[in-house]
């Protein structure tokens, strides 16, 4: 049987993550699809949610996106650093008054969202401009203004005549959008509608509630701006569907190879705390990968893998750098290729479950040691 080739990064050791361009592309032609004529802020914080925010950012701008939506002004001036023409949204805003200039200097769109950051605005340097979304409460209460605050919101921002101010529109997040069937989710379309109906005329009508969930299965949410983050990395908010099954392609296939193979003879024992004991002659696989690379520990013993194009198992415990692979039925070699998790055969989604965790965090625990590499 053919070796499957593995691609080899110009450093030496086998661990990366390959991010598919042509299926980021796809999974935003899908957004585009499902909400036409709305302006895309792809969701990249957190390093584009593992799958690596410069590699994504790249893509996506390419494919003509508007816009990216990041947590802090640390992940909007990596962003601006590429030169891309698409500007930043701070989702939670500014965290100080200083970052407010650093936002206006290189056109990073603030989402404000609490009494200190309209002070800050209020005491900018003169001639300095900014432009900014309003976060409404519409019922998640985690961050935003109530709608009966808004009035007030509004005086102050019009008594600020110091800087040129442009305030896009309102903004407001779902909270319970991976249950689409959920009645909250149309008490916060209805909440978010009603502010838009009385504010909307005070702003510059750009405004923006939507994310993954409520892109695949809320039309009534649609506004001018969506901001979509897991459908975009081919990944389903919704536990009983997988992205594959709504039309998404999975971005992210993380590999490593086999690095050294060896033979045990049956009742010998394997890693740390003899976690694993041979129940027959075996061969085992050692690979390049570990929980210091985000390999959750709890994927020792028995989590699916594919080595050489054979799905497999790990056994054993997860060590920091490295675990191991059952090779007794397969004929997989050193330097062969495995699939830890992602691209068709192992989704993301599968894992999140056996993790019991879901699939956003899946891919935000790869850590920064792993390249993430753009194939075509
Ligand atoms: C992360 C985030 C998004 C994107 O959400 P997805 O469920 O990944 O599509 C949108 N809006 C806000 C405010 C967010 O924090």
């Amino acid at each position: 049987m053919g070796r499957l080739c593995c691609y080899h990064s110009p450093m030496s050791r086998p661990n990366h993550a390959l991010i598919s361009a042509r299926a980021l592309q796809h999974n935003l032609a899908r957004v585009r699809a499902l909400m036409p004529g709305s302006r895309i802020m792809a969701a990249i914080k957190a390093n584009a949610y593992g799958h690596g925010a410069k590699q994504c950012a790249a893509v996506l701008a390419a494919a003509g996106v508007d816009g990216f939506a990041v947590a802090s002004i640390e992940e909007a001036e990596e962003i601006h650093g590429l030169g891309l023409r698409p500007s930043c949204t701070v989702l939670a805003g500014a965290f100080s008054g200083e970052e407010l200039a650093l936002a206006s200097a290189h056109g990073h769109r603030l989402v404000i969202h609490n009494q200190e950051q309209l002070y800050w605005i209020q005491n900018m340097d003169s001639s300095s401009s900014l432009e900014i979304f309003l976060k409404v409460d519409s019922g998640m209460h985690r961050l935003g203004f109530s709608p009966a605050e808004l009035p007030g919101v509004f005086n102050q921002l019009n008594a600020t005549r110091n800087i040129s101010l442009r305030i896009l529109g309102l903004l407001s997040h779902l909270a319970r959008s991976d249950t689409p069937e959920d009645p909250y989710n149309t008490y916060q379309i209805e909440i978010f509608q009603k502010a838009v109906r009385e504010f909307g005329h005070c702003t510059l009508g750009e405004h923006s509630l939507p994310n993954s969930g409520a892109i695949l299965s809320m039309p009534q949410s649609k506004t001018s701006w969506i901001r979509p983050g897991l459908m975009l990395y081919g990944l389903s908010p919704f536990v009983s569907e997988t992205g594959r099954a709504l039309g998404l392609l999975p971005v992210l296939t993380w590999q490593s190879q086999i690095v050294s193979v060896r033979e045990l003879p049956s009742g010998s024992w394997l890693g740390y705390g003899a976690a694993w004991q041979a129940r027959e002659a075996s061969r085992v696989g050692i690979i390049a990968c570990g929980y210091g690379d985000g390999y959750d520990r709890r994927l020792g013993n028995g989590a699916p893998i594919v080595v050489n194009g054979q799905h497999s198992r790990t056994l054993g415990r997860i060590s920091m750098d490295l675990c191991f692979a059952d090779l007794t039925h397969s004929d997989a070699r050193y330097g062969d290729s495995v699939l830890l998790m992602g691209g068709k055969e192992l989704p993301l989604e599968e894992i999140a479950i056996s993790l019991d965790t879901i699939p956003y965090e899946i891919g935000t625990r790869i850590a920064s040691r792993v390249p993430r590499i753009t194939i075509p």
